[in-house]
């Protein structure tokens, strides 16, 4: 299957997370065979080019745990022509779907190592994948632990889930929110805080911790800096950069990040790889 031509798929179920964002679930009308590469097949951190018809096409990062049976989890904030044409679709309504893009995770690196995701805002969406592959085999990996940030309490995605993960032994959660209001049942503290401050009191082994960080662009700078502080490497830090695309593909240029490009060479970046390009964070 050619990833650069778009795959006919249909909206199977429709979750609604927040106000504005859902999750939706895409099932390709062709059922990919195991080995066949296909938008259904993919590395947390990746993401696909979705059309709808009359409004366009958009990069959305996979959200969910690779399928075997060609459907597909996409977390959507309703923002433009779009994700909003996507928001007023219905159940069975017809989709495009091309991919997987870029570069996502080193999850193959990860084995034996201590893993802090930090996720804010809809940055959950591309985290949540990586999580349920961690989760998947969480016998390979040490220490776990998910910081996660949002604006309010109820802006919290996935919180049926978030429940889930606090009740484990084996994973460590802590949230923060800009505003304050009443924490969803079964959470822990939902802190007035911003991110870099769920750090505080962490028992961090720099050298066998491998970060991974999702959030608006503009975090990454108050993000990574208190990370270099505790001794974790820049090769340590894994970074998932947001730019506007157009082809997704590498041949346009739009989401160049120096030399970089954001679509191919990315959009998973190890911090050593940015550290020296002005602007990249
Ligand atoms: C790698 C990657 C992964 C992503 N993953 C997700 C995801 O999982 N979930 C999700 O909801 N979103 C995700 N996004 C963001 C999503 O692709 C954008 O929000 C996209 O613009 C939505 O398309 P749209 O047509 O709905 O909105 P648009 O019509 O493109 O508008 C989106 C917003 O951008 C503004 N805008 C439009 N054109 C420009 C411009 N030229 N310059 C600056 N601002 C402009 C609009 O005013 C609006 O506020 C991802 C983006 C990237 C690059």
């Amino acid at each position: 299957m050619n990833t650069s031509l778009p795959q006919a798929a249909r909206i199977g179920a429709i979750r609604h997370l927040t106000d504005n964002t859902a999750l939706f679930t895409l099932q390709l009308d062709e059922r990919p065979a195991e080995h066949q590469s296909s938008p259904a097949h993919f590395q947390p951190g990746q993401f696909l080019q979705l059309s709808v018809a009359g409004a366009g096409e958009a990069p959305i990062s996979y959200c969910g745990f690779p399928s075997s049976d060609g459907s597909i989890e996409l977390c959507i904030r309703k923002a433009g022509r779009v994700t909003a044409a996507l928001h007023a679709a219905a159940l069975g309504d017809q989709v495009a779907v091309r991919g997987p893009f870029g570069h996502g995770f080193p999850l193959s690196h990860y084995a034996g190592q201590d893993l802090l995701l930090m996720a804010g805002g809809l940055g959950m969406a591309p985290l949540r994948s990586l999580l349920l592959a961690l989760l998947h085999q969480r016998e390979r990996y040490g220490r776990l632990t998910l910081l996660y940030g949002a604006k309010a309490p109820e802006a919290l995605l996935f919180r049926h889930e978030l429940a889930d993960l606090a009740s484990r032994k084996d994973l460590q959660l802590r949230l923060a929110v800009d505003r304050a209001g009443e924490c969803p049942p079964g959470l822990p503290d939902c802190r007035v805080a911003l991110l870099p401050a769920l750090l505080e009191g962490l028992t961090v082994d720099p050298q066998r911790t491998v970060v991974a960080l999702c959030g608006p662009p503009a975090a990454y700078r108050f993000l990574v800096p208190p990370l270099l502080e505790r001794g974790i490497p820049p090769q340590q830090i894994h970074l998932s950069l947001e730019r506007r695309m157009h082809c997704g593909m590498g041949h346009c240029g739009h989401c160049a990040v120096g030399t970089l490009l954001c679509c191919t060479d990315g959009p998973v970046f190890a911090y050593s790889a940015l550290q020296t390009i002005e602007g990249a964070l």
